[in-house]
């Protein structure tokens, strides 16, 4: 899988940039492809990528069905409008809205409920690895985002890699991924092989293959490289 978070980046005109990936797709994915977009743009990507080789996801959700929650939108909602993934627990809702373990398996379990996907970002800080804790805190997040339910999809995103242009040695991509596998398979049993586990963090059309080439890493979760179609199509190829 190759899962483009727009982030809060867009505009009803970057509708164009999203054609373009789908032209290029016409002929069929080589992968499951998904792009996330801020929420006023899901319905009508939703309209222009119908029977593309690209599915539209979100970037959060309420952990409710509904209610009163000013400002927030529910995954029934997203389902509804034809959203088929969400990513919950991004280091950037888990820092700038405090966004707690709990918070984030509550989030699945939300995103479960309306028959979505979600995709759980877990990652150390840069303070954290360089204290030798990355894999303890990876493990930890995990312990407290991860629902019952193994229909999951994870990313693991470092903290300090994503939009800064530096990646992990893939060495460390190598061991981290490892670790999460493991504690899939602990936490699911047989089913925790098949949870696709993403890579992500500065990802870009001339490291992707590489990374995408490591044991465990069965795609990425793309930021700034997923809002321009040329650079995400040639990261697509590459996965
Ligand atoms: C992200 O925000 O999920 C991300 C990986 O961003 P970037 O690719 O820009 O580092």
């Amino acid at each position: 899988m190759v899962a483009g978070n727009w982030k809060m980046n867009g505009l009803p005109s970057s509708a164009a940039e999203l054609r373009k990936m789908i032209e290029a797709l016409e002929g069929g994915a080589p992968c499951d492809v998904l792009i996330c977009p801020p929420f006023p743009l899901i319905a009508p990507f939703v309209r222009d990528g119908a029977d593309s080789g690209i599915e539209i996801g979100a970037q959060d959700c309420h952990r409710a069905e509904s209610g009163a929650h000013t400002g927030d939108v529910s995954a029934a909602l997203l389902a509804a409008i034809g959203a088929r993934a969400v990513i919950v627990g991004h280091s950037e809702r888990r820092a700038d809205h405090g966004e707690s373990d709990s918070l984030v398996r509550a989030k699945a379990e939300a995103v479960l409920a309306a028959k979505l996907l979600p995709i759980i970002c877990v990652g150390e800080t840069e303070a954290q690895r360089d204290a030798g804790e990355a894999e303890a805190t990876v493990l930890a997040q995990l312990d407290g985002s991860l629902p019952d339910d193994a229909q999951i999809v994870v990313a693991y995103e470092p903290v300090w890699a994503i939009g800064t242009g530096r990646v992990p040695q893939m060495a460390d991509i190598a061991a981290m991924h490892g670790a999460i596998r493991r504690a899939m398979v602990a936490r699911y049993g047989e089913a925790g092989q098949g949870i696709r586990l993403l890579y992500g963090g500065s990802v870009k059309p001339g490291n992707a293959k590489e990374i995408f080439a490591i044991e465990d890493v069965d795609g990425g979760l793309i930021g700034g490289a997923s809002l321009k179609a040329d650079d995400f199509l040639a990261i697509v190829a590459a996965a």
